[in-house]
């Protein structure tokens, strides 16, 4: 807490902080270990923790960045949280985002902003801004994020730590605010690659209370970390390195994928047929899914209420002046897109595209081990910058979204720094095949 209070002020990464509860937790947790009642060994133990505002805590207030929820404080705790709270882990508080997790900045945060640690003027990525930011300015050892389309790997890029977004039904999301239920992961940010496998570790597994989280077994992780690479088969998309990816980025990754040759790895260019065309399929279903998921919120069972003359108009007044611009556009986006006569054309067309996807990574992994890539196109941009153009924030997240729609893992590493600002190297491995993505990771970090 000390140093939160410390440099919190400046970097914003935090919504709620919830001291003296965690105090008398730590305090417990402390005579707990005195009595012998736990386990000593338990790498975890005593860690404080940050957890993005859409993840639910009981007792403690999550609002998802938006005004909609200003006052909610959930009855339960989302799967993860519980999972941490049993490894003896310490929550904190809550960690700034953007707007129901929309965005790649974290300008869309209905409280405050929040600033890249590595340089205030810039911003941190969003949507899982704070958990970067946090994790980037020592505020806490490791936090939690969302991904959907990007929002834990690409803050982490631009906050030079390091994110895994799991494989699509590794880690319960029950208890997760939805956005886009059919891409939503949470995934751990921490520091390092060995402390990204002791979290996933502890949240990965199926749960009976998420019905797309997978009965399949979580390997030892820690055990992945050989630092060995000799003959792995690694595929760089060209489309990864192409037009739109800064020339500081490229540099770097083309300087990791060297490394990676030197510990004996091999890569050569593969191609990704249909990633020109994730983008758009991306946004249509991810809309589409936001646009259904978010009519629960209307003023009536949760949060923030503006009453009207009428029912109707107690939605209306509550929706209009609950959810902000961003949320607002999604809304009707998938809206239009959901409608009779458009449903076709859009979504339905949408969904065919993210097959094809699909089809090209199933087929990129017969050959090989991982695809390479940078996390982002460019480094962290200059807060302000693109907050008032939809389609440039869009963009951000064009080498990230296609991995959701796929439902591979991937993890973001530091690979370095361009022009004083961290770059960041995602390893993109196959379904549930999250422990060569971390091996690959950890023997180049
Ligand atoms: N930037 C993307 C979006 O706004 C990704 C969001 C996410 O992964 N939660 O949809």
């Amino acid at each position: 807490f000390d140093r939160i209070k410390e440099v919190d002020e400046k970097v914003g990464a935090f919504l709620t902080l919830d001291e003296e509860n965690a105090i008398a937790r730590a305090k417990d947790l402390d005579k707990q270990l005195e009595n012998g009642e736990l386990d000593e060994g338990n790498i975890l133990f005593g860690l404080p923790v940050g957890i993005k505002d859409n993840m639910v805590t009981k007792g403690l207030r999550t609002t998802a960045a938006s005004k909609i929820l200003e006052n909610f404080v959930p009855v339960h705790d989302a799967t993860v949280v519980e999972k941490l709270r049993d490894a003896g882990t310490v929550t904190v508080g809550k960690l700034n985002m953007d707007e129901f997790a929309m965005g790649s900045s974290n300008e869309n945060s209905a409280y405050k902003i929040v600033h890249n640690p590595w340089h205030l003027d810039y911003v941190p990525g969003g949507s899982s801004g704070g958990s970067a930011a946090a994790v980037a300015a020592r505020e806490v050892p490791f936090a939690l994020g969302s991904d959907t389309g990007g929002s834990v790997r690409q803050p982490a890029s631009y906050c030079g730590v390091v994110g895994l977004k799991p494989t699509y039904g590794r880690v319960s999301r029950f208890g997760l605010i939805a956005f886009a239920s059919s891409l939503d992961q949470i995934g751990p940010m921490t520091t390092s690659v060995e402390d990204n496998a002791y979290v996933l570790q502890k949240i990965a597994g199926h749960d009976e209370r998420d019905s797309t989280s997978a009965h399949v077994e979580v390997p030892d992780y820690l055990a992945a970390l050989t630092g060995e690479v000799k003959g792995l088969r690694i595929g760089v998309p060209k489309e990864y390195l192409g037009e739109g990816v800064s020339e500081g980025v490229r540099e770097k990754v083309v300087e990791a994928l060297e490394v990676l040759k030197e510990l004996g790895a091999e890569w050569e260019e593969v191609s990704i047929p249909h990633a020109k065309y994730s983008l758009s399929a991306y946004y249509m279903l991810a809309s589409s899914e936001a646009s259904s998921n978010l009519a629960r919120f209307d003023g009536i069972r949760y949060g923030v209420r503006h009453t009207g003359d009428n029912l109707i108009d107690t939605y209306k007044k509550s929706r209009s002046e609950g959810f902000g611009d961003e949320v607002k556009r999604r809304i009707m986006l998938g809206t239009f897109a959901l409608s009779s006569g458009y449903y076709d054309a859009y979504y339905l067309k949408a969904q065919k595209v993210r097959t094809l996807i699909k089809q090209d990574f199933e087929d990129l992994f017969l050959k090989y081990d991982v695809i390479i890539g940078p996390t982002a196109p460019t480094t962290a941009f200059k807060l302000g910058e693109a907050v008032d153009d939809p389609m440039t924030m869009y963009v951000n997240d064009i080498l990230t979204n296609q991995i959701n729609l796929a439902g591979v893992p991937a993890i973001s590493v530091p690979c370095g720094l361009s022009e004083g600002l961290p770059v960041g190297l995602q390893i993109i491995g196959k379904h549930f095949d999250e422990a060569t993505v971390f091996r690959v990771a950890h023997a180049y970090e």
